[in-house]
């Protein structure tokens, strides 16, 4: 299999040259961006697997060109992580409505970014072997159906499975309960939005022993999140 090819769109170059840098000594192929611009030429010139879109770019936010990728039907499919200075909790929200699969902020280091760089990957293009999905010492296993907290079994009804298993495939996004009907129950309409709740109810009880019940966030007014930080 040919490297992956990582974009980084970054006005400022020690950062550039920094990610650059690691993600080169990583196997990654790198091509750079300095504005959103180049980014589109580089793009035209060489599809990447993988975008890095810095927030504050000169012509453009990287909000609006995440906004755009995923807007153009060339480009939806690559994915975005927003490299952002801001911590604010709506800036992150309003980051992922725009499309982007994952965010970072600075300062960040060259092990985390790579971290969610491979997270990320795997999301998008999971081998089949790639049925075993964890978070600290949470596993979930699709093969075998089990969930495990270190060496305990965690048991868990078929539905909270199903709503964990869908959790921990796609981490650091905020779901409302509608989307979260039409992933994980399959858009079923004879069921209410609040049956969400009543399962993520029961799902944060069978983590609550192993205190991972912490992973399944509320966020106000939008729905739920699957994030092993806090807040
Ligand atoms: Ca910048």
């Amino acid at each position: 299999m040919s490297a992956k090819r990582i974009l980084i769109v970054e006005d400022e170059k020690p950062i550039r040259d920094m990610i650059a840098f690691g993600l080169r000594r990583a196997g990654f192929d790198v091509d750079e961006a300095e504005d959103c611009f180049s980014a589109r030429a580089s793009i035209a010139d060489h599809m990447p697997d993988l975008l890095l879109v810095d927030w504050m770019l000169p012509d453009m936010s990287g909000l609006e060109l995440t906004r755009s990728l995923k807007r153009d039907d060339n480009t939806r499919e690559v994915p975005v992580i927003m490299l952002t200075a801001r911590a604010d909790e709506n800036d992150k929200v309003s980051g992922l409505e725009s499309g982007a699969d994952d965010y970072v902020t600075k300062p960040f280091s060259p092990r985390e970014l790579l971290a969610r760089i491979h997270a990320v990957l795997r999301r998008v293009s999971p081998t089949g072997d790639d049925e075993v999905v964890s978070a600290e010492e949470l596993r979930l296993d699709s093969a075998s159906h089990r969930v495990t907290a270190g060496n305990e079994n965690i048991a868990l009804g078929p539905t909270e499975f199903r709503l964990l298993s869908f959790f921990m495939t796609h981490p650091e996004r905020v779901y409302s309960r509608g989307q979260l009907l039409d992933r994980v129950w399959g858009g079923n309409v004879y069921v209410e939005e609040r049956t969400v709740d009543v399962h993520i109810r029961r799902l944060r009880k069978a983590l609550e022993p192993h205190a991972y019940d912490r992973f399944i966030q509320t966020v106000r007014g939008a729905g739920y999140r699957f994030s092993t930080r806090t807040g």
